[in-house]
């Protein structure tokens, strides 16, 4: 048995999926979009059920992506998705809207049930709320449950053992005049009900992916055409019979939450302490994120160094073993290092949806945003870059429009992520002295690094508004959004949606990035026959010439090494392409090992100048090696304040990061949008780099 749970967005459809089916749910995609497709299984008297939650939708008429898909369900008996049985998740908060939907699919003759979610905001409910009345007037049963109390869901369970079947009532009557023609377009397309042959005339342009193949001919076709006023006609008249419905039925007075809602609002949504709220709680975010999501990364970083050093002693020196633990090994904690990250975001952004403060805050943004060509919606990605562009790409799957959701994921990774900190620390040390200005109230480097942020903030705007133009985008005007009441949030939401999320990432994201560090470890590892043997070879004279230098010869044998492997030839080949901007061979390698993640920028560097104690916090030995470097060219200082400044804005622009290019892969479907981002986002560092360092030069 198939069963679909439809319903207004925040209906409490996937609350009562996951009330219904617990841990045993799978998350994927519909087929061609990214958008989650929820299906689990439960039980019903030991018959198995699947319980597919559908995307949330108003009416039958889509108006987004999200909603086609539910739209196309409904009407397809073919799709994999269509259902035995349907169920319409109302807000008994919300009873006239909900009933809207819930109408639509009694006409379209499938079977349905109403339940009526969120009793236990209401007060008194069964005294404000008629069940018997409408379930009699709509001739479907309606069960009164709440997800969050768990209350009627045996009942729900029950009602769903009983044979089904549609409505014998009618909410809206087919205009006469078309009668005869939507009859032909019913048998055409061999429809359940008139009133989707009806649904299909009127608004086919939202049905275009529609099955049958002759669709759009059909239509083109066919002698009379739809008027757009059909539309509005028959919502007033489902209205109007929806009032007469519920005139004794539903509840008249404000509910408890809802008083509530509107004196939070008052502050929430405040001119100006709405926007000081939001700051405050992503201040609070950001301090937790740094503070306590750090701990685990630590822990990760330090379990697997651990597992290596052992791996590392127990197994025999062999290539394979190697391979195993500095390439396998590397590769799956570059994968799991981000699961703290990801988790506690997830974290916030659900415990923030659920609440119902997550609408307040696409309220304020949106005004904002709308000159940019955003929506208030594409605010919480583009913050989130703020620490990572991982989660934050996940996170733009709330934007409703496609477009604007492409655009977010697209400019995101300009944003600056926490993993460039390290290397702006070590290139901005290299070029601004240790000052403070204005009486020491300003620290120059701290001036620096704020710039920076700016500077990826900026670029991201500028990035978003060529997109608008290539893409030919333009947002859907005035943004109407409904303000849920302020609820307590149910945890098992919260946990369910850190678990997905993580898992989703791990599986499907992480595949990618171990095969990236693989390779990058292999380039790093290997070099042409004789390579290695011959700089082995000198340092082994070396060393027993000199046993007292040791250690150090070890280093400088191990920077040696890397600049005739694989990695470093790459460097080299690219000098070329790079010297225009300043760089050397040497910053090649780096360029190519950072793919992985930026901050490998520094321990790439570390290796280069041989230098073994550096702290990335303050890698103060590392910062005079590499000032120390002399260029055999021009006999002056590598890394000239122009060099510095061209590799701060490569840094800044340029996306060096595997895992949000595996990221944008999954949330876009497609490999053409992540490589569409790696070369935009190379060629505008590379730009940016060239013109910073000949201005630089110039000056
Ligand atoms: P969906 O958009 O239809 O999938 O709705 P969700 O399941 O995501 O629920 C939206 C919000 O309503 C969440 O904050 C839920 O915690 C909350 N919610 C869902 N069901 C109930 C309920 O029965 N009672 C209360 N008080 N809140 C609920
Ligand atoms: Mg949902």
């Amino acid at each position: 048995m198939k069963i679909a749970l439809i319903g207004n967005p925040n209906s409490g459809k996937s609350s009562l999926f996951n009330v219904l089916t617990g841990m045993n749910q799978k998350v994927g995609n519909f087929p061609g979009v990214t958008v989650d497709r929820k299906v689990g299984k439960f039980h019903l008297e030991g018959k198995e059920a699947t319980l597919i939650d559908l995307p949330g939708t108003y009416s039958l008429y889509p108006q987004s992506e999200d909603e086609r898909i539910a739209c196309e369900i409904v009407h397809n008996t073919k799709h994999v998705d269509f259902a035995d049985a349907w169920i319409v998740v109302a807000d008994a908060t919300q009873m006239r809207r909900s009933l809207l939907l819930c109408t639509q699919m009694i006409d379209l003759h499938l079977p349905t049930i109403l339940v009526v979610n969120m009793i236990d905001l209401v007060q008194n409910v069964e005294e404000q709320i008629d069940f018997s009345a409408l379930a009699k007037n709509l001739g479907i049963p309606v069960i009164p449950v709440s997800a969050k109390t768990q209350a009627g869901i045996s009942t729900l369970k029950k009602a769903l053992l009983q044979p089904l079947s549609p409505s014998k009532n009618t909410f809206f009557q087919i205009p006469d005049s078309f009668l005869a023609s939507i009859q032909k377009i019913q048998n055409h397309f061999a429809l359940p009900s008139p009133y989707a042959a009806y649904q299909l005339w009127v608004a086919r342009d939202s049905f275009s992916h529609f099955e049958p193949k002759d669709f759009a001919t059909y239509f083109s076709n066919i002698a009379i055409q739809p008027d757009k006023r059909l539309i509005s006609n028959e919502m007033a008249v489902r209205y109007d019979r929806i009032d007469t419905l519920l005139e004794n039925a539903a509840p008249s007075q404000e509910t408890y939450a809802e008083k509530w809602t509107e004196r939070l609002d008052k502050v929430f949504l405040h001119r100006i302490g709405g926007y000081a709220f939001f700051l405050a709680i992503l201040w609070v975010i950001f301090q937790l994120l740094f503070s306590v999501a750090e701990l685990p990364m630590g822990w990760i970083e330090s379990g697997i160094s651990w597992v290596q050093s052992l791996a590392h002693h127990a197994l025999p020196a062999h290539f394979l073993s190697d391979l195993l633990v500095e390439g396998l090994i590397e590769g799956i904690k570059n994968v799991v290092v981000f699961v703290p990250q990801i988790a506690f975001l997830f974290f916030f952004v659900a415990l923030l949806e659920e609440t119902g403060y997550m609408s307040r805050v696409v309220f304020l943004m949106d005004k904002i945003m709308r000159p940019f060509g955003f929506s208030g919606r594409s605010v919480i990605p583009l913050i989130g870059g703020m620490a990572c562009a991982v989660p934050s790409i996940m996170m733009a799957r709330t934007i409703p429009n496609r477009t604007e959701r492409l655009i977010t994921i697209m400019v995101t990774p300009l944003m600056s992520c926490s993993a460039r900190i390290p290397v702006y620390v070590l290139l901005v040390g290299l070029f601004v002295p240790e000052q403070s200005v204005l009486w020491g109230l300003i620290n120059l480097k701290g001036l620096v690094m704020m710039a920076l942020y700016l500077l990826g903030f900026l670029m991201a705007l500028l990035a978003a508004w060529v997109f608008k133009i290539i893409l030919k985008y333009k947002s859907d005007g005035i943004f109407v959004s409904e303000m849920p009441v302020y609820r307590s949030p149910r945890w098992q939401n919260v946990g369910l949606t850190i678990w997905q999320k993580s898992w989703a990432f791990v599986s499907e994201a992480g595949k990618m990035i171990v095969v990236i560090s693989m390779v990058l470890w292999l380039l790093k590892s290997f070099a042409p026959a004789g390579k290695f043997e011959a700089v082995e070879q000198k340092y082994a004279t070396l060393m027993e010439n000199a046993p007292a230098q040791k250690d150090s010869l070890t280093t400088a044998l191990q920077s040696e090494k890397l600049a005739v492997s694989y990695a470093g030839m790459f460097g080299k080949v690219i000098e070329p392409a790079i010297r225009p901007l300043g760089f050397d061979w040497k910053i090649g390698i780096a360029l190519l090992t950072s793919f992985a993640a930026r901050e490998v920028f520094v321990g790439t560097m570390a290796t280069i100048y041989s230098v073994n104690d550096y702290d990335e916090e303050n890698p103060k030995n590392l910062r005079e090696k590499i000032s120390a470097d002399i260029n055999p060219q021009t006999g002056k200082p590598q890394y000239s304040v122009p060099v510095s400044l061209a590799l701060v804005i490569f840094y800044a622009f340029a996306m060096q990061c595997m895992s949000t290019l595996a990221a944008t892969k999954r949330e876009t479907g497609t490999w053409t949008w992540a490589f569409v981002m790696l070369f935009y986002l190379t060629g505008l560092a590379y730009l940016a780099a060239w013109a910073t360092f000949n201005l630089a030069s110039s000056l």
